[in-house]
């Protein structure tokens, strides 16, 4: 039986790992993580065994199965006396059908590769790596999470686009992505304040790409991606809500192919687009150009109006939480969002919030407003140790 889990998050330029030892406690213990970055270009070797400095190796041009690879073979010599019981994935989209965690067989990888179109920036990648991790290590089960499967089962009203029914019985739905992260954070919710986890809470995931949950009793009600990850607020690169009337205007109008679009919609817009800059966000409250601030602006001013349109499908919030790389630490963007929603009630603690503290509201706020680090990697461990069946994890 095996008493270490390793996960993999598999992308277009970099494949992140985690190693987990099995254990008793409800969250797996963390052992050491990193990550090949550069994939394509010049890539690189990170990882950080807990509590110690990260090192960094530079590696020979390689591919997402090469990557795996060289992760696996780490794992082995820094290792070599543990028995990894199961390997977790990260997978974009589930469908209709994948809407739990599951052993992959071929029948399932063929489901997955059946969903490539739906997700083509993300989901080839996460195949290639559950490929590449099946062929590294044929007898250890490989369990597939899927960011679409918390937010499976939503209301008709929210999965469903006002096309002719015949689409959404298609499946051409709002799926909702970011599902292991809300999953995290639901459950840390649990730990931190039981019983306003039991009520209504937004959830604001703002990473490289980001978006919103609105939950009611732990579950997803509502959320701001869609049928892509296109959908909801402006990202890194990627556009957020935009007028399909304005996609017509550029294939008809413009003469834009299909893929011109798609790489303006994911790659060239959003905070990249709007500021000419960067899609980072440190870089640009860093800038003092007006455009980056005009970014800033627009990326605050969406998530304000996301924030109110989600409440209205909850009934009202018992809590606001902010998660992800932007949410955990801009407080400038963080102080946007909840002055904003003062009429709401929200009041900020200005000294804890420039602190990134744990909970940023003051006393006379209505509901609290938490900074939850999320953790997708230790959601994956979990489902994995749980699906693999290496142990009953307590909930
Ligand atoms: P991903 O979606 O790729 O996992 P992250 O959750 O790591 O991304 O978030 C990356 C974003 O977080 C970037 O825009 C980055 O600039 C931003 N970020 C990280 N640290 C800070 C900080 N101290 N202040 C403001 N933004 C930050």
């Amino acid at each position: 039986m095996g008493d270490h889990v390793v996960t993999l998050n598999a992308g277009s330029s970099s494949v992140k790992f985690a190693l987990f030892t099995v254990g008793a406690a409800v969250w797996p213990r963390l052992v050491a993580a990193g990550k090949v970055e550069g994939i394509g270009a010049t890539p690189r070797f990170r990882v950080r065994v807990a509590g110690d400095e990260a090192s960094e190796t530079q590696l020979g041009l390689l591919d997402q199965k090469g990557a795996i690879a060289e992760i696996l073979a780490w794992i082995e010599r820094a290792y070599p006396d543990i028995a990894i019981g199961a390997i977790g994935h990260r997978v974009v989209h589930g469908g209709l059908r994948l809407t739990a965690p599951t052993v992959v067989d071929d029948p399932t990888l063929a489901a997955l590769r059946e969903l490539i179109p739906l997700a083509p920036l993300h989901q080839p990648y996460n195949i290639a790596g559950l490929e590449a991790a099946r062929q590294a290590f044929p007898h250890v089960p490989q369990v597939a999470c899927f960011d679409t499967a918390f937010h499976h089962g939503r209301a008709f009203v929210d999965e469903a686009y006002a096309l002719p029914y015949s689409y959404y019985e298609r499946g051409l739905r709002r799926f909702g992505f970011h599902g292991l992260s809300y999953e995290y954070i639901a459950r840390r919710m649990r730990e931190i304040d039981p019983i306003r986890a039991e009520g209504g809470a937004i959830v604001a995931h703002l990473g490289n790409g980001a978006s919103l949950c609105a939950m009611k009793g732990g579950r997803s009600v509502a959320t701001s991606m869609g049928f892509s990850t296109l959908d909801g607020l402006a990202m890194g690169t990627r556009c957020g809500q935009i007028d399909p009337g304005l996609l017509l205007y550029l294939l008809q109008s413009e003469g834009m192919s299909a893929d011109e679009l798609s790489r303006l919609l994911y790659d060239d817009s959003g905070l990249l687009g709007l500021s000419g800059l960067s899609s980072d966000m440190r870089a640009l409250e860093a800038s003092n150009a007006p455009r980056a601030g005009a970014a800033i602006d627009y990326f605050i001013h969406h998530i304000k109006m996301g924030i109110a349109a989600l409440a209205a499908t909850i009934g009202g919030f018992d809590a606001l939480v902010f998660t992800a790389g932007i949410g955990e630490r801009s407080a400038r963007v963080r102080a946007g969002v909840v002055d904003g929603l003062d009429w709401l009630g929200l009041k900020l603690d200005n000294e804890a919030n420039m602190r990134d503290a744990g909970k940023i509201s003051d006393a006379m706020s209505r509901a609290p407003v938490f900074v939850t680090p999320t953790n997708e990697e230790a959601m994956i461990a979990r489902h994995t140790i749980e699906a693999a069946g290496l142990e009953r994890v307590v909930t």
